[in-house]
């Protein structure tokens, strides 16, 4: 017989505010006044906002790995006044904050969605492996626990299912939990020791019995409804032949104009996406002293590819949308065997001309070449 571990839901706020002693709890919290829900501290949740775990986030959780900006280290130039053709150059504080970073407390990711386990997956290949890693990125990634919900909610614009997930893939996540009414029933429990750790501090809120028939056919039914109405929201994509047909399609000029004639360029599909990763870097300083950042860039920007003769290679929306696509369906996947897109669905959601990326993938495909 199998056992089922779970939490009573009735006991979730306490065991979230336990958690919060010794970790920096983040989930999503929605905003009573406009509606909108994010991924916030604990510590914010008060009578202005609620916890909601059944809804999407209007942002992606990536800026808890991918901060919009990040210093990266500060800078002070030195100039001795009898050599002033030698400019010498001190970093500081790189090391201490990379190790601030790995001193800090845990921090736990609760309520993350399946298919933004899937980004941060897309994430540690972009940041956390190759021959050139990003310890800012690594140092967070290893210091966060992901617990996600799986998905008994879908809505029109989830479509994981076509893009190799579904609304319980937990293979990223550290502790995967299944809402079953009353219950939340631990679904999947990695090997990670901090998480073996983290449930033995928080062991009083786990129960532990025999799974009955009833509940394991409970299961498998709201694991397959989900995935039904996700299936549904769109065809499955076959990553390897999309792939083929973007790289066969990319010189046509007249389908890309017509296909992204509505895009206002405003980027918004990109700043709420799980997976775009593009940044700038820059200093700022005063005198003689400065930091260098980190921030967040758009491929979907005009300044984005403006280079400083005047040139823009992607001038033209069509241009740059068409390297948006390429991005999410070809060049990624053809770097890792990976697709960059997780059908989170949050551009479409969040595109105020009504931008479609499903229906933008579908015109490329049915073109005859
Ligand atoms: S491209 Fe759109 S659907 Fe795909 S991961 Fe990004 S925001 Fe989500
Ligand atoms: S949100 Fe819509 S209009 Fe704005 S850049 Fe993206 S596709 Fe274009």
């Amino acid at each position: 017989m199998k056992t089922l571990t779970y939490i009573k839901k009735e006991n979730l706020n306490t065991f979230l505010e336990k958690l919060n002693k010794n970790y920096d709890v983040f989930l999503p919290v929605q905003n009573k006044a406009d509606g909108t829900i994010n991924f916030e501290s604990l510590d914010i949740v008060n009578d202005n906002n609620v916890i909601n775990l059944k809804e999407k986030t209007r942002k992606s959780p990536k800026s808890l790995f991918f901060p919009p900006s990040e210093n990266l280290f500060e800078f002070e130039y030195k100039k001795d006044i009898k050599k002033p053709d030698i400019m010498e150059i001190k970093l500081l504080e790189s090391e201490k904050m990379i190790s601030d970073e790995t001193n800090s407390r845990k921090k736990v990711i609760f309520g993350i969605k399946p298919c933004d386990t899937m980004a941060v997956k897309c994430l540690d290949l972009v940041f956390g492996e190759g021959e050139k890693k990003d310890p800012y990125y690594i140092m967070k990634r290893k210091n966060t626990i992901l617990i996600s919900i799986g998905c008994s909610n879908v809505f029109p614009d989830c479509f994981c299912t076509s893009v190799g997930g579904n609304p319980f893939y937990f293979d990223y996540s550290d502790l995967g939990l299944i809402d079953m009414g009353q219950n939340l029933v631990i679904f999947k429990l990695s090997e990670r020791d901090d998480l073996r750790k983290l449930l033995d501090e928080c062991n009083e809120f786990f129960e532990e019995r025999e799974i009955n028939s009833d509940e394991e056919i409970e299961i498998k039914k709201i694991i397959s409804e989900s995935e039904k109405k996700c299936s549904s929201n769109w065809e499955s994509v076959n990553a390897e032949d999309i792939a083929l047909d973007m790289e066969r399609k990319f010189s046509e000029e007249e389908m890309w104009k017509n296909i992204t004639r509505k895009c206002i360029s405003c980027a918004a599909c990109t700043y709420v996406c799980p997976t775009c990763v593009c940044f700038n870097i820059g200093d700022e300083q005063t005198g003689m002293k400065g930091e260098r950042y980190k921030c967040w860039d758009f491929c979907t920007n005009y300044y984005y590819t403006l280079e400083a003769s005047g040139h823009n290679p992607r001038e033209k929306i069509y241009q740059r949308y068409r390297n948006k696509i390429n991005c999410k369906y070809n060049y990624f996947y053809k770097r890792n065997k990976n697709l960059y897109c997780v059908g989170c669905g949050r551009c479409i959601d969040v595109c105020p001309v009504g931008m479609d990326i499903r229906e933008i993938v579908k015109h490329v495909r049915s073109l005859q070449k």
